[in-house]
């Protein structure tokens, strides 16, 4: 795969077999042009692996109406970089649109709690004061408002837990936060020693992301952690689904992950680590100005993961240890040339 799909930087026209050649002379596509270049890497952009299919279906779209129109004007040019850069961003697009979605219910939700509450504390008082003024059985009354309590306080547990679930997840990316890390990895912990399964632990961080917000800004860099948070679940997600793992995903700070994986063995955490690092490698980011017009693309991020196992790599079941030890192997991932993965070896 190339390592660079940008057509702002595209390669100058190449050349091309005959036969797609002969092709490209029978649709009138004009010989040592930027056309010819950018209708060869349309043509193999669609077998690219990190493209959906729907991603796929558009670029034959794209490349058939080309060569349908057969318009090789400039202006028909910047316009088909354009699409080509708009199908690019739609994953991320769809991704951004879904945490906002989110995060947009999750507010709608807190909102929504306090007002119940206020109601259904108006609508008691209501429905009290109404049976004393109108003089009412005094029995009904009571029970009215033993069954109003009721429904209170059903309310009150069901919104509790949901408070719960709002301070055990991160605003940003919407996956656990570090409080949910801790209570997740405590009761892990005690799983794997009781039952004598494998924990594993990766720490999982962005590299060089001070750069990435001094070149792009923080908000584009709020942008790469939504994308990393998103691509840690989606892969926990499919993970649970296919073969029923336990993996947890949690945004331990800043622009550091932390994902916990009880049943998975160092080497193999070190395999998934390594997939997880690829997906985030083959993303590609799209810049745009405050119109929406697109800035630059192609852009990329890296992670370094370094992987731990429970009591393998500490000498006890001390949370703090696995932890130390799962750094301390990021940090000769970093040292290392960052972009990778890397395992905890004792010294
Ligand atoms: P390394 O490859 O060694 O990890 O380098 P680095 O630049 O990623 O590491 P460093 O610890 O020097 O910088 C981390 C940066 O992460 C600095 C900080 O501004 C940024 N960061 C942390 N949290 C957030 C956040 O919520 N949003 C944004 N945009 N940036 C954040
Ligand atoms: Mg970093
Ligand atoms: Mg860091």
């Amino acid at each position: 795969m190339p390592k660079d799909h940008n057509p702002a930087q595209l390669p100058p026209p190449a050349a091309c077999s005959e036969s797609v050649c002969a092709m490209l002379d029978r649709v009138g596509v004009p010989r040592d042009s930027k056309w010819r270049g950018l209708i060869l890497y349309m043509r193999s952009i669609k077998s690219y692996d990190f493209l959906d299919n729907e991603q796929k279906e558009q670029f034959q779209a794209l490349v058939m109406e080309v060569l349908r129109a057969r318009d090789f004007s400039d202006a028909k040019f910047r316009e088909v970089i354009k699409a080509n850069e708009r199908i690019l961003s739609g994953p991320w697009n769809r991704a951004l649109t879904r945490t906002l979605a989110e995060t947009a219910a999750l507010v709608q939700e807190f909102q929504d709690t306090l007002f119940r509450h206020k109601g259904g504390v108006q609508k008691l008082a209501d429905v009290t004061v109404e049976t004393v003024e109108t003089g009412g059985d005094v029995d009904r009354m009571l029970g009215t408002i033993r069954r109003g309590f009721q429904e209170m306080v059903t309310m009150i547990e069901e919104d509790a837990e949901k408070m719960v679930a709002l301070t055990l997840t991160d605003a940003l990316t919407a996956i656990a936060n570090r409080r949910a890390f801790d209570e997740h990895i405590d009761r892990a912990v005690t799983t794997s020693v009781m039952e004598r399964r494998p924990l594993s632990l990766f720490m999982c961080d962005i590299d060089h992301f001070k750069r990435f917000n001094d070149e792009h800004g923080h908000r584009i860099g709020d942008q790469a952690l939504v994308v990393v948070g998103s691509i840690l679940r989606g892969f926990a997600k499919e993970m649970k689904q296919l073969e029923d793992r336990d993996i947890f995903p949690a945004r331990y700070g800043g622009e550091e992950f932390a994902v916990t994986l009880l049943d998975v063995p160092k080497d193999e955490a070190e395999e998934l680590a390594d997939i997880i690092r690829r997906k985030i490698e083959r993303y590609n980011f799209v810049i745009r100005d405050p119109d929406g017009q697109i800035l630059a693309a192609g852009i990329k991020i890296n992670v370094s993961i370094g992987v731990a196992e429970l009591l393998a790599d500490c000498p006890a079941t001390d949370i703090a240890h696995l932890v130390d030890a799962a750094d301390k192997a990021l940090y000769l991932a970093k040292s290392s040339g960052r972009n990778q993965v890397r395992s905890y070896v004792r010294p």
